[in-house]
Parts: structure tokens; sequence; C-alpha cells
């Protein structure tokens, strides 16, 4: 853009240039449109022909608009903006409505944090998930009922979800984390076995850390349990006391596994220093406090 000082030092045949690059500029349906909706005198417009050329052309870009990804203007994701000031124009990037989703959702992210899990699940969508099999309905009503409530006072109860192998479990609880992460409210879900081995090896280092944060983050799934090597330390020191802070505290909690309750109890009371099932039934028993039991059994959508 010119200063006023620039436009005075312009010899005359620049500035009868400028003119004739105006009305040759006028002779287009969209330049001349964009000019009347300003509401500008003329002297001042043919000042900035090329610039108002260059907005007309980023909104027929963005009127064909590709993709984000493959977005033709000059900053990707943006658009020139025209403002009028009281003697003459100024322009200004503003972010197109898909650029501004795409900062929605990654800003939204900076709330879940992830425990070795695939990276593609902080993605994943309820709008997504509407659109599949029937027997998704009840717990898609029970996430409906979750959100409603969750911004009470009494924390709801989480899911116990279980079913086969790549039936869409984690999928479908990581959607209501990211719903709920839009309202920032803070989760974990971490993958219980490989948690568990890399707590044990915290000991010494951050142990209490990894530790407390899952404990008592306000959401937390624990996915794939059952999966895990158990032993009277995963059960009674890790798993138990988390369960029972988390109950005590009313913090919802969500599990994913391919055991039924009952089988998860049998899994639980055998380690390698024999049958326990007091124990594991107390493990159950906090399950049970903390959550409502559904099955997925489905399809496996893993390719
Ligand atoms: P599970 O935890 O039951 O073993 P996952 O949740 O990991 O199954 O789902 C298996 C695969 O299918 C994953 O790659 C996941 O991203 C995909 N998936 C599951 N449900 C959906 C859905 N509703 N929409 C899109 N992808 C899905
Ligand atoms: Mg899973």
């Amino acid at each position: 853009m010119m200063t006023a000082q620039e436009l005075f030092k312009l010899s005359k045949k620049d500035k009868n240039q400028l003119e004739q690059n105006y009305i040759d500029a006028l002779q287009d349906r969209e330049f001349h449109e964009l000019v009347d909706s300003l509401n500008v005198s003329s002297d001042i417009l043919k000042n900035y022909t090329s610039l108002l050329k260059d907005v007309i052309k980023e909104k027929k870009n963005c009127k064909n608009c590709p993709s984000l990804e493959k977005c033709p203007n000059k900053v990707k994701g943006y658009i020139e903006q025209i403002i009028v000031l009281e003697k003459g124009l100024n322009f200004a990037y503003v972010n197109c409505p898909l650029e501004k989703e795409r900062l929605k959702n990654s800003a939204h992210q900076k709330w879940m944090m992830v425990y070795d899990m695939p990276k593609e699940i902080k993605r994943a969508s309820l709008n997504d998930v509407y659109k599949t099999a029937k027997n998704r309905i009840p717990i898609i009503k029970y996430f409906k009922t979750f959100l409603d409530d969750y911004q009470n006072i009494d924390k709801p109860k989480g899911i116990y979800l279980h079913g086969s192998f790549g039936s869409g479990k984690t999928y479908l609880i990581a959607a209501l984390f990211n719903e709920l992460a839009k309202k920032e409210v803070r989760s974990a879900m971490v993958y219980f076995p490989e948690f568990l081995r890399e707590l044990k090896a915290s000991f010494g280092t951050d142990f209490k850390e990894r530790f407390d944060y899952i404990k008592e983050v306000p959401l937390l799934l624990l996915d794939d349990i059952g999966a895990e090597n158990v032993t009277s330390w995963s059960r009674d020191e890790i798993l138990g006391p988390i369960l029972q802070y988390r109950m005590e505290e009313g913090l919802s909690t969500f599990f994913t596994s391919n055991l039924t309750l009952e089988e998860l109890e049998v899994n639980l009371a055998s380690t390698k220093s024999g049958n326990d099932s007091l124990k594991a039934r107390r493990i159950i028993e906090r399950i049970r406090q903390l959550t409502v039991d559904y099955p997925l059994i489905g399809e496996n959508f893993r390719r």
C-alpha cells in the first residue's frame, strides 16, 4: 500500500496510469460489484486496483475451495479482507471457516492425554460414530446423558465396554472424550498394559507424578484392561488404589476390555503368587461402582 507521501510524489503520468488501470479493472463485473459495495470514492480506490484484484482472486479461490490442504491463497487458510479507513483502505488476513475449525480442533486436543494409543484416536468424533451399526445406539444414548450430566455436580458413571477385538470400543470412548475436551474437560486415555510397564520402569524417577496423574485426572479411560500381565503389585498397589480414589472422589472412569466383568474377575484372581479371588472381587466391585456395563460385539473394523 502506498503512503500519502509516496502518492504525492507520483508524476502526473503515473497518476494517469493509476486511473487508467482502475478504469480498465472496472470492466470486470466482479471488480465493479466489489467497488460498489465499499462505498468509497474512486479517487481513493484507484490507488488500490491490484490489491482489490487480489481480493477478488482469493474470493474465487474460496468459492472453488479444493481443500484446506490445497488452499491456493497467499496465506493458506486465510482470505484477504478489505478494511475501509477514513482516508484509504487497509488489507487484513482473516482465517476461513475450515481453518477456524482446524484451529479449534487442535486447540481442544491439549485437554486430552493419550498414553501409548494410536494418534488417530484424538480425532475420533461422535459424528462419525452415529452413522454406524445398531449395536451402538444404547451406548450413544448413554453418552448423550453423560454429556448433559457432566456439567452438574454429581459426576456420572463411566462405562465398562467389553466385546470382541476391533469392534470400535476404544474409538467410541475417545469420541466422547473429544467432545468433552471441547468443553475443556481434561482427560487421559491409557493403554493399560503398557501404562503398567512404564509405571514400573519409572520407579525412582517420576513414578508418583505418573501414578497421581492417572488417579486424579477428571476423565479416565483404562483401555484394554485384562490384557495386562496381572501381578499382585499391578492389582493391589496400582489398579486397586486408583479405582478406590476415583470412587471416593466421584471421578468418571471408563474401561474397555475383551473380557466380561465375570471373566475379568477370574483373570484378576490368578497371579504368579497364587490365587486370590477375594482381592479380585474387590476390584470388580469397584469397577461396578464406577461404571455401567455395556457390550459391544460386532465386526472387526481393523484393517
Ligand atoms: P477396539 O478398541 O474395540 O479393539 P477400535 O476402537 O480400536 O476397536 O477400532 C478398530 C478400528 O476401527 C480403529 O482403527 C478405529 O479407528 C476404527 N473405528 C472404529 N469405530 C469407528 C467409527 N465409528 N468410525 C471410524 N472408524 C472407526
Ligand atoms: Mg481398543
